[in-house]
């Protein structure tokens, strides 16, 4: 499959350099302000119910919040911390992959703390592309993916999930077709944002047999590994010659519910850890210090936690799914994720961007526009993100309000 040349579904705003910002080189032109931004500021201006960027409005667990208060009071962390992340973290992550996947990963070398999950996205690609590398990613594509790819001078090959018996599906044979000499790595997401599909067992074993029959490394973005609602999540790391070729990320910020913190990871050989510390350390060096103390205890939080957790955003799910076709929504039930993507379409709505950017003015709501994380602009033109890692009473007000539409 030809590379997507075209730039980037980001809604041309104020940051693009058509919106007067001459400045930006080449690489980021076609990125405008993202699309999370413009829409929190959009519901922070009209007053509106906030479906859009995926934020809890309920913070994590009080005993761990109290732990990072601890830590700032005792002096952990205050000044810069290990640039690979503190022992007990790493200690921490490496006892997480093991207890949940039985992977084994030596904190030491084969560990590296980072600021979230997006740090960990931005120094992987940095680290491991050289200008010009194809990276086969997931389409509709979370939108720093692109912007890193393009950041690393390479060039992004979108393979389409497409709409299969009420969820969003990987065609392998497209994916086999968009591998090229030039592609150096897939980029996964799974449990996906933003469409909610889970890899099956299935899909990821073919992915890994790709993977290894084409000689391609792979990073996988993983942060919605404690979201996934049917079934369990496997990481491909665990798949037949996969530990060696994988960067696997996570993110504090989803599991725990403290997307400030901006405590992720990655757990990957040695080799591919030593390349991607490298440029990590001079995007941020190190990060969110006494936040590292408090998630290596969040880390080792009892399955009651981790299961308590699940449930609660399943029921939310379903509320939120209820909520939707009751006004009218073609809802695609998320298998995982905090988010629920739907069609426009028998609203009588055809464009998703524009829909986005009236329906805080129409009924008081603001979701996410999926449109803008495709090349292939046909294919997600008309389909919506809703949030629902809100409270409950937030979920049915804004089911309310919908209904009008
Ligand atoms: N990857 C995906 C798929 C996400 O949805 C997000 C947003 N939360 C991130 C990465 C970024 O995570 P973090 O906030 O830890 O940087
Ligand atoms: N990951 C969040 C989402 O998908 C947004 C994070 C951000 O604003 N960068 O909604």
């Amino acid at each position: 499959m030809a590379p997507m040349t075209a730039p980037h579904g980001t809604p041309p705003g104020p940051g693009s350099a058509a919106g007067g910002r001459p400045f930006l080189n080449r690489r980021l032109a076609s990125f405008g302000t993202t699309i999370f931004a413009e829409m929190s500021a959009l519901a922070v201006r009209t007053g509106s119910v906030n479906l859009g960027q995926g934020f809890p409005d309920t913070d994590g667990p009080e005993e761990i919040a109290e732990a990072a208060v601890r830590a700032v009071r005792a002096g952990h962390g205050n000044q810069y911390p290990p640039g690979p992340g503190i022992p007990e973290l790493r200690r921490a992550v490496a006892d997480h992959q093991r207890r949940f996947y039985g992977l084994a990963f030596d904190p030491d070398t084969e560990v590296l703390v980072t600021a979230g999950a997006t740090e960990a996205i931005a120094a992987s690609l940095l680290a491991l592309l050289e200008p010009g590398d194809e990276v086969v990613a997931l389409e509709p594509y979370y939108d720093s993916y692109a912007a890193c790819i393009a950041m690393a001078g390479a060039t992004r090959v979108p393979v389409t999930l497409r709409p299969h018996e009420g969820a969003f599906r990987l065609d392998l044979d497209e994916l086999r077709a968009a591998v090229t000499p030039r592609t150096r790595l897939l980029l996964l997401n799974t449990p996906h944002n933003p469409t909610g599909t889970v890899l099956t067992e299935t899909e990821l074993r073919a992915v890994a047999e790709l993977a290894v029959e084409r000689d391609l490394l792979v990073v996988t973005d993983e942060v919605y590994e404690h979201l996934v609602f049917e079934g369990a999540h496997v990481p491909i790391a665990s798949f037949p010659g996969m530990r060696d070729r994988t960067v696997t990320i996570s993110s504090s910020g989803k599991t725990f519910s403290f997307t400030g913190w901006k405590v992720g990871w990655i757990t990957a050989s040695p080799a591919l850890t030593a390349a991607v510390r490298t440029a990590k350390q001079f995007l941020t060096f190190v990060s969110s210090g006494p936040f590292q103390y408090a998630i290596a205890e969040a880390l080792a939080l009892p399955d009651a936690y981790y299961e308590g957790f699940r449930a609660d955003m399943a029921r939310k799910r379903d509320i939120l799914t209820r909520g939707l076709e009751a006004a009218g929504f073609e809802v695609f039930r998320p298998a995982g994720t905090y988010f629920i993507t739907t069609d426009i379409t028998p609203l009588g709505e055809r464009d998703a961007l524009a829909f986005c950017r009236e329906l805080p003015a129409r009924c008081g709501v603001v979701a996410i526009p999926n449109s803008v994380f495709y090349d292939h602009e046909t294919a997600g033109r008309s389909l919506v993100r809703f949030a629902f890692c809100k409270k409950d009473e937030v979920l049915e007000e804004a089911a309310t309000r919908l209904r009008k539409l």
